[in-house]
This record gives C-alpha cells, sequence and structure tokens, in this order.
C-alpha cells in the first residue's frame, strides 16, 4: 500500500456488518468508490437482534434518527439485559444488567459498592444490583429510556430489531449515498507479488479488482483467512456453546424493555421483543446437548412443543483472528470474530472496528503505521469481552447439570479474570483497584459488579445488623425515593414506539 487514499474499496459480504462498513465509510470519505458485493446463494446469517448503546452511535455518526430506522425494523428500546436462574441461591436467582455511563449513577453506584463491601464483611445489607439503578426501575415499570428534556442526566440505551430488516435498511441508505451493489458469489482472491489482495473472481468470470477490501463474509471468512491466512485463535476452552437453535414466538401484548437471558439445563435462551414477535434462541453446547433434544427444551421453555413454529439451527465458531486488518484487507464482523451473543456485543465490536480503522488509517495518512496498535486494540477488546462473559459461566450459581458444573470447575480463564476475581473477594476498594491494575477494558466495575452481586458471590457465613440500622434504612430510602422522582421523566415503552 502507497500513503495515499484507496480509490476503491471493495466490501465482500452484505450482511449486517458489510452494510454497516459500507455506511461508515460512504459518509467518511465521499470520494472513494466503494462497491459491496454479496452472494445470493449464501445469504446472512439473519439473526442478531439485540445491541448495545453502540448502535445508536453508529446511527448518529451516520446521521440516521430512530422515527427514521426503528419502525422499518419492528424495532423496540433495551434498558439492559435480565439474567434469570443463573443463580439458584436464594434471592439471587435474577438480576438486572443495565447499561454502562448514565450519569445518575454518580449518586447511586457508590452507594452500591458501599454495601457491597459492607456485605462482604458480613453486614446484613441489602447488595443485590436491582435496587440500584433507574434502568432497572425503569424496565420493571415497563418505561422507555428516553427522558423528558428537562432531566439532568444522560442515558444510555441500546434496541432490539429484525435482523433481515435493519440489513435491508442499511443497504438502502448506503445505495442512495453512493455505494454501488452487486451480486455476485466470490469463488476466490488473487494476491499481487507483495502479498496484498489484489483482485477476487466471482463465479460468473467477473473479475473485482480494489486498493483496499474489507472482509464482510461472516462465518466464511474468505479473504482475512481463507486468502491471507490469518490464524483464527478459539475460544472454545472457556466458552463451550458452539450452537444455537432459533424460533419466533408470539408479540407480547405488552413491550418488555429488556432482552431476557435464561439459564437453561445445558445453556441459555434469550427472549427478544420486536414490535411484532419475540425472537427466541437456545445456545447450547453440543459436547452436552445434541440439536433435538435443545429444540425440545426450547420449544418446552416457550410452550410451543405441539406449535407449527419452524426452527432454525445454527453452528457458530467462538474466538478471533490474530489480526484484524493484515495487508490491504480489514475483517469485520463473524469473519473477524465471535464471542457467543449473552450480551449482544457483535454489533457494537464490528462499530468499533470499522471507527477506529478509520481513524487510525487516516492517520497515518493511509499508511500502515498504526497496523499493530489497531489489531491489539481490538484484539484487547473482544479478549475483554469474552472475560466478563466467561465470568457469567465460571461464577454461575447452579449444580444441576455437568454442563453448569463443568463451567464453574473450568480452570481455563485468563490472567485479567482471575484478577478481578480475586479483587472481587479481597479488595476494600474494587472499583478503584480495577483502575489500578488497568483492569478496565471493555466491562465498568459497574458491569462486574452487577454480576458478581448479582449472582451472590458473597461471603457464605452467618450476617449481621448494620451498626447503625436507621442510617442504613434511611440510605435505602433515599435512594428508593431518587430513583422513583427520576422515573417521573420517562414515558411509557408503548408511547415512544
Ligand atoms: C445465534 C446468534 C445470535 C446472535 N445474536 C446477536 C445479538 O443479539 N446481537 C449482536 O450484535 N449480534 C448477534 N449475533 C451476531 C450477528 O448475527 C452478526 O454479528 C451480524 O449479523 C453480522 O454478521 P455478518 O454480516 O458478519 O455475517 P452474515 O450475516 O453471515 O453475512 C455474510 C455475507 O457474506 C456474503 N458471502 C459469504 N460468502 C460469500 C461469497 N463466497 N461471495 C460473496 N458473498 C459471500 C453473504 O452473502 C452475506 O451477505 C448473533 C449471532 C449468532 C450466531
Amino acid at each position: 500500500m502507497t500513503n495515499s487514499k484507496p480509490n476503491k474499496i471493495l466490501i465482500v459480504g452484505g450482511g449486517t456488518a458489510g452494510w454497516m462498513a459500507a455506511n461508515l465509510l460512504v459518509s467518511k470519505w465521499q470520494d472513494v468508490e466503494i462497491t459491496l458485493v454479496e452472494s445470493e446463494d449464501i445469504g446472512i446469517i439473519g439473526v442478531g437482534e439485540g445491541s448495545t448503546p453502540h448502535l445508536k452511535l453508529f446511527f448518529d455518526t451516520i446521521g440516521v434518527s430512530d422515527e427514521q430506522w426503528m419502525p422499518r425494523c419492528n424495532a423496540t428500546y433495551k434498558n439492559g439485559i435480565s439474567f434469570d436462574n443463573w443463580s439458584s441461591l436464594a434471592g439471587f436467582e435474577s438480576y438486572f444488567h443495565p447499561f454502562a455511563a448514565q450519569t445518575d449513577d454518580v449518586f447511586t453506584l457508590p452507594l452500591f459498592f458501599k454495601h457491597i463491601r459492607a456485605r462482604m464483611q458480613g453486614l446484613n445489607v441489602d447488595a443485590h444490583p436491582d435496587r440500584y439503578f433507574l434502568e432497572t426501575y425503569l424496565t420493571r415499570q415497563h418505561l422507555g429510556p428516553l427522558p423528558a428534556e428537562s432531566f439532568p442526566f444522560g442515558m444510555a440505551y441500546g434496541y432490539h430489531f429484525d435482523s433481515a430488516r435493519l440489513g435491508q435498511f442499511l443497504a438502502e441508505q448506503a445505495q442512495a449515498k453512493g455505494v454501488t451493489r452487486l451480486i455476485g458469489h466470490v469463488a476466490e482472491a488473487t494476491l499481487d507479488q507483495v502479498g496484498n489482495l489484489s483482485y477476487v473472481q466471482l463465479n460468473d468470470g467477473r473479475q473485482l479488482a480494489a486498493d483496499f477490501f474489507i472482509d464482510c463474509s461472516g462465518f466464511q471468512a474468505l479473504l482475512l483467512q481463507k486468502s491471507l491466512n490469518v490464524g483464527f485463535r478459539s475460544y472454545k476452552d472457556s466458552l463451550f456453546n458452539d450452537a444455537a437453535v432459533v424460533m419466533p414466538s408470539a408479540a407480547p401484548q405488552v413491550l418488555p424493555v429488556e432482552t431476557r437471558s435464561i439459564a437453561l439445563s445445558n445453556g441459555w435462551a434469550w427472549k427478544i421483543p420486536l414490535t411484532n414477535r419475540f425472537g427466541n434462541g437456545y445456545v447450547y453446547s453440543t459436547g452436552y446437548i445434541n440439536a433435538d433434544q435443545a429444540e425440545t427444551e426450547l420449544r418446552q421453555h416457550l410452550g410451543l412443543l405441539d406449535a407449527d413454529v419452524e426452527a432454525r439451527h445454527l453452528a457458530m465458531r467462538v474466538g478471533r483472528v490474530d489480526k484484524h486488518w493484515h495487508k490491504n484487507c480489514l475483517a469485520v464482523g463473524l469473519s473477524q470474530g465471535f464471542i457467543e451473543p449473552l450480551e449482544a456485543t457483535a454489533i457494537a465490536l464490528s462499530f468499533n472496528t470499522i471507527a477506529q480503522f478509520i481513524q487510525c488509517f487516516e492517520q497515518s495518512q493511509f499508511s500502515h503505521q498504526y497496523q499493530q496498535a489497531f489489531n491489539q486494540n481490538i484484539n484487547g477488546r473482544f479478549d475483554g469481552i469474552r472475560d466478563y462473559i466467561v465470568c457469567h459461566y465460571k461464577m454461575n450459581r447452579r449444580a444441576d447439570t455437568d454442563y453448569w458444573r463443568d463451567n464453574a470447575a473450568n480452570q481455563q480463564i485468563s490472567d485479567n479474570l482471575k484478577q478481578i476475581l480475586t479483587l472481587w473477594h479481597h479488595s476494600p476498594d474494587f472499583a478503584g483497584d480495577m483502575l489500578k491494575h488497568n483492569l478496565i477494558g471493555s466491562y465498568q466495575p459497574k458491569s462486574w459488579a452487577c454480576m458478581l452481586a448479582g449472582y451472590g458471590i458473597f461471603p457464605n457465613r452467618p450476617l449481621q445488623q448494620p451498626a447503625d440500622l436507621r442510617a442504613y434504612q434511611q440510605e435505602m430510602a433515599t435512594l428508593g425515593d431518587f430513583i422513583r422522582r427520576c422515573g417521573l421523566n420517562f414515558k411509557p415503552h408503548a408511547e415512544l414506539l
């Protein structure tokens, strides 16, 4: 590559990742010729219906409002995720994980940490996360995340959406801004003398050349892994799930503002509310249960045992590539890696990958100067999310099947995760020490604390009343009142849609 802006970019793949890349690139580099080629024979994966606040950031970046895209994609708002039945400890059977970065946390988070510390010291105080966050209250009251204008705190929220419709919407947006869409099946890619991608050859004989290639070919990983031979690092020693079965169920009467993640015998099931249906799926490990058993269990769980509803079965390859940007190719989406969908992080990773690539490439005058730093950064994001998800399994409090027992006993966890767990058990200042030891990556201390306190990871010993019981009760009453009064600024979810 020379130090000049590419004239032609070819994106291979028209799933969510491909069209997100097309939109971001065309918004940023209007003078570059951008073409996207997708295969009709392969199609898109067609799952992935939950997001983090990064999807809002993406739409803000390309200048699309909620009103423009949400109705087209049967989308609903999301305040966070409920984790149900991951722990069988009395009082900790369920907890809610709100999104990070809300400024009202300034008032509520310190009290949460204070009571976690007190609980660690054996005091009988409420350290369950569900009492401490506005989003949890909003979710229980079916209130959406958009506050009245006068509300002084910022809110972060995600969405639920129909992924096929989102793809179509994004394709229209990108084409309206000048991206060319081609239908064609890439048979192979050809490299030049220095090992850069030169052109791809389609089955019908067409050759598509470009200066830069974006590999969004999904689990096929055509360019980066197959043509450029970039290595893949599997996460399967710490994340056992490798398959999913998916089926819809009837639209809810009242639209929830949360994804539910419900632990089943050998994995977990998602329940995602769209305006016209629920999306459901069971993510499981084929080492413990086969596809038929998983489908039957999901049908039982949904009350659809005898219903005429089609199920889709999917295989998942969990892990990441060693380098996301190599030579003149960037991989985005499933082609760069996949962490199972427990925290719905795939779109966030795609967005971060493209946005950071654009920034690094521009900053280095379109050279490869920052390629290594970029790859390290994206690897860190993947590994950080993996650690957080592994922690759900490692710290589960169920003992009903080998699957849950093996997950709890698994020693294949990263040094970072070991350190975080040590801090949880022993540090008098969990959040401060995470910062001090450089352990804050993809998830803030708030998220870690919600998970660990939500599962009831506290010393198992008799609890004592706090010395100043009245002061404690007063604090909790003030907290509850603060959250309830904040809640007055929010409308019912249904009114926002
Ligand atoms: C069970 C499951 C649940 C998920 N849940 C979530 C979630 O809740 N939230 C979230 O953010 N993500 C989720 N994901 C991930 C999400 O689905 C993907 O990250 C997202 O859809 C992007 O996929 P993609 O565009 O990389 O690949 P795909 O959608 O698979 O698209 C691949 C594209 O490449 C094209 N292609 C492939 N081979 C060729 C070829 N030879 N020639 C030309 N074109 C080709 C195909 O035609 C297609 O257009 C989930 C994934 C799974 C498996």
